[in-house]
């Protein structure tokens, strides 16, 4: 079953497989439990692909993926996550954001049950796109408010909390919201282990500013490094021979 009829086109079939193996992920990376949580894959500028609601991972098959427009229409013949309302707004609000994703895992929402974010512990919370990674407010699963408290938490963010819930994150494709909810979850543990080592010395604004700046060439040859020089020749040699030519 498709948008279009019964014919269903390689790409659709395509990404619903992408979809359903992010699913599979899921658990394997300690990241869900059951069906607590869902996935949204960005099919095109009006359409998403989302997990279906409350369906085992291991049972799902390319059929049971739905498709959702942005008006609220679904098609297929599984009904569509719970937190369909949340991977609509995300959607149309980022066009930059192909995946979505969203868990319960252990950690952050551990954290997330005391109505806390992640605030600049370690350099690395600069991943989720700002100097902390927020919190949104509680709200009943599925709501529109909830919804409309994820959206302002990931504003000039890629991941937020969801208070006494869970966590959401955002990427270009599946494998960087995956990565990235990987990510959230380490940091979450980490902060958890910090507090109770003791006091923690928290980055200022300055230090996550530059830690922004250098993360926008971060693994790119195009990173920043005075010190480093690129040379295209082979074999090297010894940095007097290139003196003396
Ligand atoms: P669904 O199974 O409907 O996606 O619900 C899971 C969930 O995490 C609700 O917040
Ligand atoms: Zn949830």
């Amino acid at each position: 079953m498709s948008a279009t009829g019964n014919l269903v086109s390689p790409a659709d079939e395509t990404g619903r497989l992408a979809l359903i193996a992010a699913c599979r992920e899921l658990p394997r990376l300690g990241l869900v439990v059951g069906t607590a949580g869902n996935v949204g894959l960005r099919r095109d500028a009006r359409h998403f692909f989302v997990s279906p609601s409350g369906v085992a991972y291991e049972s799902l098959e390319p059929e049971d993926v739905p498709l959702v427009d942005l008006d609220g229409r679904w098609y297929g013949r599984c009904r569509p996550s719970s937190e369909w309302r949340m991977h609509r707004d995300l959607f149309r609000a980022k066009p930059w954001v192909g995946a979505i994703v969203h868990t319960h895992s252990r950690e952050a929402t551990a954290l997330a049950c005391s109505a806390q974010g992640i605030p600049p512990f370690h350099y690395m919370v600069a991943a989720a796109g700002g100097e902390d990674v927020r919190c949104a407010p509680y709200h009943i699963f599925g709501s529109q408010a909830l919804s409309d408290a994820a959206l302002a938490a990931l504003e000039g963010r890629r991941a937020c909390l969801l208070a006494n819930h869970g966590m959401l994150s955002l990427g270009a494709n599946l494998p960087a919201a995956l990565d990235l909810a990987v990510q959230i979850e380490d940091l979450a543990a980490k902060y958890r282990i910090a507090r109770s080592a003791g006091d923690l010395q928290l980055l200022d604004h300055t230090a996550m500013a530059r830690v922004l700046e250098k993360f926008r060439t971060y693994g790119s040859s195009h990173a920043i490094d005075d010190d480093l020089t690129h040379r295209e020749d082979w074999p090297p040699r010894a940095a007097e021979e290139d003196a003396a030519t």
